[in-house]
């Protein structure tokens, strides 16, 4: 597998913003859909961005899931196909959900770039709102250490944390320090990533590796949980 480096330059949620800015100018896209924090500060909501200058806090890698992005996208093409290119930036269960509601034609793909991430998982929603500034806190530290004791039962034991359907995946596992890996997975997202001149050659072997390691990892957690479950269930 082969995909293009990008260099973190403060920090990975700001790298991934100016990347998006650069395709907006290059005009590879017209819009983008991703999570931005709602005034309020304690909450997230899909935004459809064409200006540049709205991007500025938004957070391709929210703390939780208050509304499901496969909704988000439903919302905005039910009723038809989208005039305008656009990159939509969502958790991979969130892409999975908006691929199932194609199938179901609850959405409609056409000019819509889908991107994923690594997905380390969400806070249980209920616990973020008792405390906002906590949950960014614990996230953040959780996120870096790639740790699941705090995220949501069902983020603890998911085995399909990483590229899902999308057409474009960034991998943080495996990269080398400042480096983030951006994966095509489609024919549209390598001509997005070519469009934006980079190249695709560099080898993704580290980030394959990872991605094999962690998921053995959160497989035996699945199997760890169904086993207390049944023990539970025939205990009742
Ligand atoms: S860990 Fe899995 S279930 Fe949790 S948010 Fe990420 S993709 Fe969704």
């Amino acid at each position: 597998m082969r995909g293009s480096v990008l260099t973190i330059e403060k920090n990975l949620e700001e790298t991934i913003l100016n990347f998006i800015k650069e395709a907006l100018d290059k005009e590879c896209i017209e819009a983008v859909i991703l999570p931005k924090r709602v005034p309020s500060g304690d909450s997230f909501a899909y935004l459809l961005i064409k200006d540049k200058s709205i991007l500025e806090g938004s957070s391709p890698f929210p703390p939780v899931i208050p509304v499901q992005g496969a909704k988000a996208i439903s919302s905005l093409t039910r009723q038809g196909s989208v005039k305008k290119k656009i990159l939509a930036i969502m958790h991979p269960c969130e892409i999975r959900a908006t691929i199932e509601l194609f199938k179901l034609k609850q959405t409609n793909l056409h000019n819509l770039l889908l991107m994923s991430f690594d997905c380390p998982g969400v806070l249980p929603l209920s616990d973020y709102l008792e405390n906002p500034d906590k949950g960014d806190k614990t996230f953040m530290e959780d996120y870096q250490k790639w740790e699941t004791k705090n995220m949501r039962p069902v983020c603890k034991i998911c085995t399909d944390f990483d590229a899902p359907a999308s057409d474009l995946h960034i991998g943080q596992l495996g990269a080398d320090e400042e480096k983030v890996f951006l994966t095509p997975l489609s024919p549209g997202g390598e001509q997005f990533i070519n469009a934006l001149g980079l190249s695709t050659d560099a080898p993704l072997d580290s980030w394959v590796a990872e991605i094999e390691k962690l998921k053995k990892e959160r497989e035996n957690s699945k199997k760890e949980a169904q086993k207390e479950l049944k023990t539970k269930v025939k205990g009742s």
